[in-house]
């Protein structure tokens, strides 16, 4: 028999990445390839990348420069390490990787991934491939499912993508240019996944898309399904006991999902819901098409819907053009929703957007000491919050081993980890923990009581 390949993936940047990520090692199991987590005894290594952040593509190219000494040592030990860069950067960049860093043997584009199989066949023939295309056919069609013991090695808790790309062009944001036009997946196959995710253990189910609640796929009826109508579908299967979905814009939260937050109990009471500013005159040169006054307003729908709804979000500082009152309005919005957590950056220009070719760009010095103050008002939001867990009894779902011998991790239905003296059995259950301590952004708990659930199938190793 032959020695299993191995492989390794370094996944940069948001979740979608990640579950791109496990696709790909899922696509490649069936051709005998193992992941590894060190990348210096892989067979194959593919960056997948992000360019949401400044200077992506540098650091991209400054990873490459690690990689072609493992592919050096490789071949000094008669070893061939194929390299692949694959995901945003890939998309925008194309052939300039492989000019710029000619140790890359094949890049390819988060539409392109399910031509991986293909795609090394022609590197192993000496080619250099390039897949950045939008391929009409659906990747998901051609993608291999995860085995269960895959599902079972990556924990309870997992992300299904249902929805790719984005049709809002905010002008800082490259997303529609290097992820294209929003596409939403047919519900039967998000919920033939979900049940196989269920059917190895999995409890919690996060589903993601860059726009998330704009998912407009067909639903099992032939009709298109809203998300509110897949959330409903999906909080229906064995075994998936909370729900989550991540990313959200403010104007596609509609009246039927703020209803979901009312009407499911497994839907999680905590939502990230980008804003990105408070001064409507900044909202405007974003491109945001809300109003401060329109987030505000969908706010207060949910909290009527959901009064024990805890927000999270997004922000910009320096976007061109900011004044101080503009940026004083972006902090007073904070202390209006009483956020219990938010991202926050520096904007920065991204090539190919309209933010990029704005006049009025900001001084850095500027934009570093806005977003100091941001990140003061962000974080004593969160730890207020958290403060006013003390003594309160959560459902935490458990993931992992603790810090110290004889502790386990898990979720509270806010996302906060929570530590726990609890048997490893209990990994995959959902129990009952009143938080007994706060330091800084974690919880300590103990348990109230026995547990809620069966041991799971993950815990028995099924
Ligand atoms: S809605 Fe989100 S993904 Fe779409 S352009 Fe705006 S920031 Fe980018």
């Amino acid at each position: 028999m032959n020695e299993p390949k191995k492989l390794f993936v370094k996944s940069f940047g948001c979740q979608m990445n990640v579950y791109d990520s496990r696709r790909m090692a899922d696509t490649m199991a069936p051709r005998g390839y193992v992941e590894t987590a060190a990348a210096d005894d892989a067979d194959l290594v593919i960056l997948n990348t992000c360019h949401i952040r400044e200077k992506a593509a540098e650091k991209v190219y400054s990873e490459l420069g690690r990689v072609r000494r493992l592919k050096e040592t490789a071949a000094s030990e008669g070893r061939r390490l194929v390299v692949a860069v694959a995901g945003c950067v890939a998309q925008a960049e194309g052939e300039e990787i492989i000019r710029r860093a000619p140790s890359v043997d094949l890049v390819f584009g988060p539409q392109s991934y399910h031509r991986l199989p293909e795609l090394l066949a022609r590197a192993a023939r000496g080619e250099k491939p390039v897949d950045t295309e939008f391929p009409l056919d659906d990747k998901f069609d051609h993608l291999a499912a995860p085995t269960p013991s895959a599902i079972r090695t990556r924990g309870v808790s997992a992300f299904v993508t249902v929805q790719e790309g984005c049709d809002k062009f905010c002008t800082f944001c490259v997303v529609p240019y290097t992820r294209g036009a929003e596409v939403s997946r047919p519900a039967n196959k998000i919920i033939a996944e979900v049940e196989r995710l269920a059917a190895a253990g999995v409890r919690e189910i996060t589903l993601i898309g860059q726009n998330v609640n704009a998912y407009h796929g067909a639903g099992t009826n032939g009709r298109s399904w809203s998300l509110a109508r897949l959330l409903e579908r999906v909080s229906d299967i064995e075994g998936i006991e909370r729900l989550r979905y991540t990313t959200s814009h403010p104007r596609d939260m509609d009246d039927e999902l703020i209803a979901a937050h009312r009407d499911l109990p497994k839907l999680m009471p905590q939502l990230h819901l980008p804003v990105q500013s408070g001064s409507d005159r900044i909202l405007a040169a974003m491109n945001r098409r809300h109003t401060r006054a329109d987030y505000l307003d969908v706010v207060a729908r949910l909290r009527a819907a959901r009064p024990d709804l805890a927000l999270t979000s997004d922000f910009i500082v320096g976007f061109p053009g900011e004044s101080e009152a503009d940026f004083a309005e972006t902090l007073n919005l904070l202390d209006a929703i009483g956020f219990c957590g938010a991202f926050s950056f520096k904007y920065s220009p991204r090539p190919g957007t309209p933010g990029a070719e704005l006049a009025d760009q900001i001084d850095d010095e500027m934009k570093s000491e806005r977003l100091q103050r941001l990140q003061t008002a962000i974080d004593r939001g969160q730890q207020a919050f958290n403060r006013s867990c003390l003594g309160r009894t959560f459902d935490v779902l458990f993931e992992k081993p603790g810090r110290h011998a004889g502790q386990l991790v898990g979720r509270s239905p806010y996302l906060q980890p929570v530590q726990a003296t609890a048997p490893s059995s209990m990994i995959g259950e959902i129990a009952t923990v009143t938080i007994t301590e706060v330091a800084s952004n974690s919880l300590f708990g103990a348990l109230a009581h026995a547990p809620v659930r069966e041991p799971a199938l993950l815990a028995a190793g099924a």
